[in-house]
């Protein structure tokens, strides 16, 4: 039983490498070429949610270490490289709003009008729309190969807000299942209120995945809440055997008390839609799940107060410069 390289790798090897940039697109690799699901996590999407790529980086220095027996294979991605690099949560454009199929292949037809003579890049697609064609072309190749017994992405976040981990999916089994086996509290419905987000492109094509929402951007909590998950996950799909996962019952606690007090699930009601300009500013102090009644204050625009538009609770609400999204509103339901 040998490590795998990640010459075993060649799909990922043909992603651009950017010199002088400190995260590269390929975090980490490991297989042994043992049957099993196939699992593939971004971190980084975002390029200020450092938690996600830290996480990742943590387990596959550990893999690369410790090279643990292992059932199917795992990949980390860096979502966005150069908005990483500048700790910013993108450059141009927000990357998580730009996997629409139809650009996708439209940007696709444009590069190969542009040939491959192995030079200079073509100028047609850059920034971060170039960013998500190459996630995009990573993904369609991905799913081409091999036979796992299931192929599950994760694509790790982490809000602007304070206040636990928790999951974004469309509700299906699979998705439940996979944020069950981390102990995640469920947000349905918030797929719907986005366009183009990486998940919905995963689940346009018909793919089962998670976004895993760690906690708050640069808190020690959230890098540990994701490394914790992606631990967590890695064993409960059969992967890894939990004694070969460093402090295993650690790592279940951290997630079973995150999710301490938190709604088991929620379905999403309200977006409260930020254009630039608007002057958009959240009250101070509200975390994910503040419970909130109809009438309330919650922030300041051009156009005066905010309020909340019904009862429920707060959700994401904005406290960075960048992003469209000033809060959800979510209510529980059963589960
Ligand atoms: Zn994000």
């Amino acid at each position: 039983m040998s490590e795998s390289s990640l010459a075993e790798f060649p799909l990922f090897m043909q992603t651009r490498m950017s010199p002088g940039l400190e995260t590269e697109r390929l975090i980490g690799a490991y297989t042994q070429n043992r049957e099993g699901n196939q699992l593939l996590f971004f971190g980084g999407i975002h390029g200020n949610e450092i938690s996600g790529v830290k996480a990742l980086q943590r387990v596959f220095a550990h893999l690369k270490k410790h090279r643990p027996s292992f059932r199917g294979s795992v990949v980390g991605l860096a979502g966005n490289p150069p908005a990483l690099a500048q700790g910013k949560r993108y450059l141009e454009r927000d990357l998580n709003r730009l996997f629409d199929l139809e650009s996708l292949r439209a940007w696709q037809l444009l590069e190969s009008e542009h040939g491959q003579d192995g030079n200079e890049r073509p100028k047609a697609v850059t920034g971060e729309a170039r960013e998500a064609l190459e996630l995009y072309r990573i993904i369609e190749r991905l799913v081409q190969t091999g036979t796992p017994t299931q192929r599950i992405f994760v694509d790790l976040h982490a809000t602007s807000a304070s206040g636990g981990g928790f999951s974004v999916i469309r509700d299906t089994e699979a998705n439940r299942e996979i944020a069950a086996r981390m102990h995640l509290p469920l947000i349905f419905g918030l797929e719907t209120q986005l366009q183009a987000t990486l998940m919905n492109l995963l689940y346009r094509m018909g793919l089962t995945g998670i976004v895993f929402e760690g906690g708050q951007i640069g808190s020690t909590e959230a890098l540990e809440v994701h490394t914790a998950g992606i631990w967590t996950l890695l064993t409960g799909l059969g992967c890894l055997h939990p004694k070969d996962v460093p402090d295993y019952r650690t790592h279940i606690n951290r997630m079973i008390d995150a999710a301490e007090g938190l709604p088991k699930a929620v379905q999403t009601r309200y977006r409260h839609a930020v254009q630039p300009g608007d002057g958009f500013a959240m009250l101070p102090g509200f975390g994910n799940f503040h419970p909130v009644r109809s009438g309330d204050l919650l922030a300041h625009d051009h156009r005066g107060p905010v309020l909340a538009p019904q009862d429920g609770m707060l959700l994401m609400p904005l406290y960075q410069q960048q992003g469209e999204d000033g809060f959800f509103l979510v209510d529980s339901v059963d589960y």
